[in-house]
């Protein structure tokens, strides 16, 4: 379709728009009329109850096999109809002028229809083999991106571990080299985190990652987080609200959907100074977690591109990060059938939303 999708008729696509509505009515009025003219011209093949079936069969015929031999089917029952239905029979002649011209008509329609159908198989064929080249680009970048971070990560954790080695040895006697040495494992953690971001998303892009689901605690999950974001983040603002009613447990991948949990509750802590309440409640059937802070908040222009990839809003240039955190995010909860949202209020503070829906079908171990 999209080879027919290219043709235009160049004195209705050059006209002003309103003219060129005009002439696109006049021009679908005039294929109805030709359409009815045909209609008539085919009456003699229209009354055959075999007539539909074999527009149906050219398809087919154009579809799995290509447009030339749906033509051929074309032409075969075009023979076949005058030799077997037409008068004189046994004949290949037609002796009726009327349904000679609606064999003809015939013939015509069948190999337009044949080329349709051919080119939808090319279509069908080029789209295949661009997904084709496509997962191979995918997977080409997430081998090389593996490969790229492994040997980037070890150089990295040998800084890091030598800088925690020199503050034990040295720092009772060095001022100021504890903090130093702090700095450094800071913010080799930082690059480490966005390597794995990297990964990961390449991974998600990929379609090669498969959730290894179990039953989840969702609550138990986010007080865990806490606990573990406490090492290293001001864990002391955040408050997790008792939960109120019975929350139904979710089928998720305990490893990935905790990783959405510590981004939303690691962007609370980052973007705003003040308290960050985490609230999990039943919701339709599912489960609900929102994140609210009282940040700067996020604007209006911001707020419906913060989940796309490598987008960062205006002011957030102050914190480091690539962008990709709450792409991950809204990745891995679409890959549990959940939806992420955000809102907020300018000056006034955000909330992170995810909604995840109960466990289906039967149980899985739990988490
Ligand atoms: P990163 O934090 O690496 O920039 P994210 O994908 O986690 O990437 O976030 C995208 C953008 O959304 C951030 O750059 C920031 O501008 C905005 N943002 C995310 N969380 C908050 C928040 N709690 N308050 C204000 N802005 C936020």
């Amino acid at each position: 379709m999209k080879r027919l999708a290219g043709i235009n008729l160049p004195f209705i696509e050059t006209a002003p728009p309103p003219v060129r509505v005009a002439l696109r009515v006049v021009f679908a009025a005039l294929c109805a009329a030709l359409g009815l003219l045909v209609v008539g011209r085919l009456e003699p093949l229209l009354s055959r109850p075999y007539f539909f079936p074999a527009f149906g069969a050219i398809i087919l015929a154009a579809v799995f096999t290509g447009a030339r031999y749906g033509v051929l089917t074309t032409l075969m029952f075009a023979a076949g109809f005058a030799y077997l239905d037409l008068e004189p029979r046994g004949s290949f002649a037609i002796a009726n002028a009327h349904e000679r011209l609606a064999v003809v008509f015939y013939a015509v329609t069948g190999c337009f229809v044949a080329g349709v159908g051919g080119a939808l198989r090319s279509t069908y064929a080029d789209a295949r083999a661009q997904h084709r080249l496509l997962e191979g680009v995918y997977r080409q970048r997430e081998e090389l991106l593996g490969a790229l971070t492994h040997d980037i990560r070890s150089p990295l954790s040998t800084i890091a571990l030598t800088a925690r080695v020199l503050a034990r040895a040295h720092g009772a006697t060095i001022p100021d080299l504890a903090r130093r040495a702090d700095v450094i494992v800071n913010n080799v953690e930082a690059v480490d985190a966005m390597l794995r971001d990297l990964v990961e998303v390449a991974a998600l892009e990929s379609g090669r990652i498969t959730l290894e689901r179990a039953r989840v605690d969702v609550a138990a999950m986010v007080r865990q987080v806490k606990e573990t974001l406490s090492v290293g983040l001001p864990a002391e603002r955040l408050k997790v609200d008792p939960c109120a009613g019975e929350l139904p447990a979710v089928d998720a991948d305990p490893r990935r959907l905790e990783r959405v949990f510590v981004n939303l509750l690691t962007n609370a802590l980052k973007y705003s100074p003040g308290l960050v309440i985490v609230g999990v409640r039943p919701d339709r059937g599912g489960v609900l977690v929102s994140v609210r802070d009282e940040g700067p908040g996020i604007g209006a222009e911001d707020l419906p591109h913060i989940f796309e990839k490598y987008y960062r809003a205006k002011g957030a240039a102050a914190q480091e990060g690539l962008g990709l955190g709450l792409y991950i995010s809204r990745l891995l909860v679409e890959a549990h059938a959940g939806r992420i949202w955000a809102e907020s209020e300018p000056g006034k503070g955000s909330t992170f939303n995810v909604s995840l829906p109960a466990t289906r079908g039967p149980p899985s171990p739990v988490a």
